[in-house]
């Protein structure tokens, strides 16, 4: 980002618009009710709306602290709010709907928040005291999905109830130096993925129905999410991870099957006791690649000595082996599918098992341990 903040100003509101000239008087008058206590700017950043939303703006801004910008070579949400960092002055951005679909009035209680030491303040529906008003159940579970799917890819956001927010401050230097680029409109997402915020903290609030005109986004804007939402978990999630996981898993099947023709057609040993010890010398070979690949940004954090994650590492795999075992009892045997399939789904259940078990226990980050047992004590 490359504007300059100017100390005379705590906050600047960003309020994206498109069509929304019946929300524009309310919307400048209740912020600045709302926000009478501090110095903030609002920053209307309109897509050339032919309803003449942004002629209509400025005609306010004589009179509020209110600052017009309008776009004609581009257009959408994304775009637009990262616009408005780049022209706001506040020491703390904030976005916020014009459809007033987000009450000001929330706001002074996310910039205690921030002002209290929080690095960013989500105004959350999901957090006791907040809430949904008005929303069909499909749309809830939509909501709840989409929710559910951000807390898988993103390990950022899984500790946060309304990571799909789009009502929240944060302060200027969470994003110095960041370029965001969000492809779709949650841009909250891209501000915790990409910024550096340590303290985040949630304020509840009440989502209203919209009162005046209407809804601007399409099913595109919703792709734009999924493809945004897949793009913010390769850079941070463990979708990369999981790929490099699977192809040392590969190289250990190679590994194992060369031995097993080794030992028993070149050393002569009984079948038997060359499918162990080339077992054996496979998760050896994993283990190995493992460390000095898929976990090593996690080697340092985590605990113990290389000793007790290779110990470690073999019992998730004898858990991974058992698994397979029991999958494939289970389909083939009580359920009758066909013996391709059932191994197919056993291997798969293994693997993740696998995976999740060595990424939450054996290469597990020592302070991770202490957040856990801290929150046992407290229970
Ligand atoms: N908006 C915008 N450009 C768009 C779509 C929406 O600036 O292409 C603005 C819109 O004016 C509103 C906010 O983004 O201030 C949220 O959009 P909307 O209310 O249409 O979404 P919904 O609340 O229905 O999800
Ligand atoms: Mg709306």
């Amino acid at each position: 980002m490359t504007s300059q903040s100017a100390p005379n100003i705590e906050l600047s509101l960003i309020a994206p618009t498109y069509n929304e000239i019946e929300n524009i008087v309310p919307l400048v008058e209740r912020v600045h009710k709302a926000l009478s206590q501090y110095s903030y700017e609002l920053v209307i950043v309109d897509d050339n709306s032919p309803d003449g939303t942004s002629e209509l703006a400025k005609s306010l801004s004589a009179e509020y602290p209110l600052k017009v910008i309008v776009r004609t070579s581009e257009r959408g949400l994304a775009s637009a709010v990262v616009a408005g960092f780049r022209e706001a002055k506040g020491q703390v951005l904030g976005v916020i709907d014009a459809d007033l679909q987000h009450p000001p009035e929330v706001i002074p209680a996310l910039l205690e928040a921030i002002r209290a030491g929080a690095d960013v303040a989500i105004g959350s529906r999901y957090i006791s005291g907040g809430g949904i008003e008005g929303w069909s159940t499909k749309r809830r579970v939509i909501s709840g999905g989409a929710k559910a799917f951000t807390h898988i890819l993103l390990p950022s956001a899984r500790k946060i109830q309304d990571p799909l927010s789009g009502l929240f401050l944060f302060k200027r230097e969470v994003v110095d130096g960041v370029v965001l680029a969000p492809t779709g409109y949650k841009i909250l997402l891209e501000v915790l993925v990409k910024g550096n915020a340590s303290h985040i903290s949630e304020v509840p609030y009440t989502f209203k129905e919209r009162e005046r005109g209407k809804s601007n986004l399409t099913i595109r804007e919703e792709l734009n999410f999924l493809k945004h939402l897949g793009r913010l978990g390769w850079i941070e999630g463990d979708i990369k991870r999981f790929i490099k996981f699977c192809t040392v898993g590969a190289s250990g099947a190679g590994v194992n099957l060369g031995l097993l023709a080794f030992f028993v057609e070149v050393v002569g040993l009984y079948e038997t006791l060359a499918v162990v010890i080339s077992y054996e010398i496979s998760i050896l070979n994993n283990f190995i690649w493992n460390e000095l690949w898929t976990f090593r940004d996690k080697r340092a954090s985590a605990g113990g000595s290389v000793l007790s994650r290779a110990i470690k590492f073999n019992l998730v795999s004898l858990g991974g082996f058992s698994i397979n075992l029991a999958v494939f009892a289970l389909l083939f045997n009580l359920f009758g599918v066909f013996y391709i399939i059932s191994e197919a789904v056993a291997i798969l259940s293994a693997m993740l098992w696998n995976f999740f078990a060595n990424l939450k226990w054996t290469w597990r980050a020592r302070h991770e341990e202490a957040l856990a047992n801290q929150s046992l004590q407290e229970k």
